[in-house]
């Protein structure tokens, strides 16, 4: 199916760009990064299952604009988030003769996506990219915003960078190839900016879940767009994560990440973990008088109704995750402080919260 493309601008003065969204514009990649200044070079950085699905469309389109191609494919999953990985990126690119003149095309999920967009800051002390997020989480969250980065062993995105890319296009109908799981996995980041942000778009979503698990294209063209502007609203305001507000976007994320650590990562897929973590935090939200019992029933609806996780199973012992919370790299002075919702569309930062409020929130 064919949707007509909308675009939302990201406003960072000189690091300004704009994101795309329509349907089957692989095939317009070429002139989009042949009309940069200056560019003479592509390299197409994607994944294995990417390249099998959307590589060649993408190089074609790239060639046909008279550039230099050339394609570099990493494993897929997170384990190419890893040094050993960008070290073989940086040479490869050393070989290829990339320059000023070059320009990053990162094509995949978020994994590429962090991992080209840190090798284009990085090598030569930072060229151009451009992104094409593949997932639904890279379209909603991980391409937006300019955070790139790799992970050390048991230290996820320790290593990165703020690095904007020069452009981001997203082709609706790419999500129909996308497992179903990642797939539902995304869906707990779009939610999440219904409650931080957005009471009309969370409506929204309640009122069309059927579209929604259908992945129908011109609503998911606009469930994207509005993600992408929301996002973009709270980088405009905080690039940099210095003024407190990039924090609202962490909504979930410090139960999330406890979630992940103590369960080994790869038991829950990240979104899986948000939609249990976002319940957990409106759960302690609720404890604390901040948010009606209503509120947090919505949230459990439509997470349910996505095919979510919204339950963290009873076998899984409470005290070390609390341990992990502590442990968080947002936590401050061993503090824990969370992001917790006053009503669906508002989300405050909230400190000194007692730990036995915050066990009893997994229940
Ligand atoms: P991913 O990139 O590993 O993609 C998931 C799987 O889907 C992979 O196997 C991939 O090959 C496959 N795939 C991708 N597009 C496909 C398509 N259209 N059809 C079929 N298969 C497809 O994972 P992800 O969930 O996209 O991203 C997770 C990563 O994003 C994590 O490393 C996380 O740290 C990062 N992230 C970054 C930010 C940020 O702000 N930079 C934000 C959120 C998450």
């Amino acid at each position: 199916m064919t949707v007509e493309s909308t675009t939302v601008h990201v406003g960072l003065a000189e690091r300004s760009y704009d994101i795309q969204i329509g349907s089957d514009n692989l095939s317009s990649i070429g002139s989009l990064v042949a009309g940069l200044d200056d560019v003479s070079h592509a390299i197409l950085i994607t994944d294995s299952n990417v390249r099998e699905l959307y590589g060649e469309t993408t190089k074609k389109s790239l060639a046909n604009a008279d550039l230099q191609v050339d394609i570099i494919t990493v494993p897929a999953g997170e384990a190419s988030k890893s040094t050993a990985v960008t070290e073989e990126l940086w040479k490869q690119l050393l070989s290829l003769g990339a320059d000023r003149k070059t320009v990053i095309v990162a094509l995949g999920g978020g994994v590429v996506g962090d991992l080209a967009g840190f090798v284009a800051a990085s090598y030569g002390r930072g060229i151009r990219f451009v992104q094409i997020p593949t997932t639904l989480l890279a379209t909603v969250d991980s391409s937006v915003g300019g955070k790139v980065g790799i992970n050390l062993p048991g230290a996820k995105n320790m290593v990165g960078a703020f690095w904007q890319p020069q452009a981001v296009q997203i082709d609706v109908n790419v999500l129909q190839s996308l497992p179903a799981r990642d797939y539902h996995a995304g869906l707990a980041e779009v939610v999440k900016y219904g409650v931080i942000q957005d009471e009309d778009f969370f409506n929204r979503l309640e009122n069309n879940v059927g579209l929604i698990l259908d992945r129908d294209p011109e609503f998911m063209r606009d469930v994207i767009a509005r993600c992408c502007e929301l996002k973009a609203h709270v980088v405009e305001n905080d690039e940099r994560e210095t003024t407190g507000l990039r924090a609202i976007l962490n909504y979930g994320h410090t139960f999330c990440h406890a979630i992940e650590a103590c369960t080994g990562y790869g038991t829950y897929m990240h979104g899986e973990a948000v939609s249990i973590g976002m319940l957990c935090a409106s759960r302690l939200a609720e404890s604390l008088g901040r948010i009606t019992e209503n509120d947090t029933a919505r949230q459990r609806e439509l997470l349910l109704q996505l095919n979510l996780p919204i339950d963290l199973p009873q076998d899984i012992e409470r005290e070390p995750l609390v341990d992990a919370m502590k442990r968080d790299k947002k936590t401050e002075h061993g503090k824990i402080r969370f992001i917790l919702p006053t009503r669906i569309g508002h989300v405050e930062l909230v400190d000194g919260v007692d730990d036995a409020l915050a066990l009893a929130a997994f229940n």
